[in-house]
């Protein structure tokens, strides 16, 4: 009676070991995926960045180009007022007028040559920025094409490593598996290990003399009072 029940939850063992080794191979993909997603997003950012600071620099040349055409009109208005005055106390009112707008008009129109050589520069980067970030997505299409052809077969033999252990579960009684689920999920390894020499044999604690002769037996799955594993011996041995 134990002993099928034994080599049922052995079979389960068993394909929670293929189902680890799977999972393991598939969370390797995870790092690798990663590492193309931090590439690409430092591309993508670039231009991101790129772009805003040419956004920036469009608007304050909007700006700067409304504030000199006012400037022009004041510049001309009091060109005009120079020239049609006819008092000197107006002429040289106007006169001065004219110097702070002429000032105005060229402090302004250096600021857009400065401005203008700025968009230029930015266009040239954002220009070779989206290059950079094509040529990422074209480099990564072929590894990320990859990377989701070798997670989709991972997937699928894990679909079937757990199908196959859903079938070898049904062997096992419900406390027993449980059990030997919460003992598995806190190892992350095996939960049920044979006894050689009557001694656990994953931390060599020895099984108590009294208890012995019903482990030789063959007939119990027992506690290791040492690390909690889930002791079992075949009764030929
Ligand atoms: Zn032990």
């Amino acid at each position: 009676m134990v002993n099928r029940e034994l080599e049922a939850l052995l079979a389960v063992q068993a394909d929670d070991a293929a189902i680890r080794e799977i999972e393991a191979r598939r969370d390797a993909l995870t790092p690798r995926l990663a590492l193309l997603d931090a590439t690409q997003k430092r591309a993508v950012e670039e231009v991101a960045r790129t772009e805003s600071a040419l956004e920036r620099e469009l608007t304050r040349q909007r700006v700067l180009d409304t504030r000199l055409a006012e400037t022009r009109v004041l510049h001309e208005r009091s060109a005009t007022a120079l020239a049609n005055a006819e008092r000197l106390s107006e002429a040289a009112a106007a006169a001065g007028q004219v110097e702070v707008t002429r000032r105005a008009l060229a402090d302004g129109e250096s600021e857009a040559l400065a401005l203008a050589r700025r968009v230029t520069d930015l266009r040239t980067a954002l220009a070779a920025h989206r290059e950079v970030l094509a040529q990422v997505s074209t480099d990564q299409g072929d590894a990320r094409a990859e990377l989701e052809r070798q997670r989709a077969s991972i997937e699928a033999e894990l679909a079937t490593a757990r199908a196959r252990r859903q079938l070898s579960a049904a062997g096992v009684a419900a406390g027993l598996l449980s059990k030997y689920d919460r003992i598995a999920a806190r190892r992350r390894a095996d939960a049920l290990i044979e006894v050689r020499d009557f001694c656990c044999s994953a931390c060599d604690t020895a099984i108590p003399l009294q208890r012995r002769p019903l482990m030789a037996s063959g007939s119990v799955i027992e506690p290791c009072e040492g690390c909690g594993v889930l002791l079992y011996q075949r009764a030929s041995t």
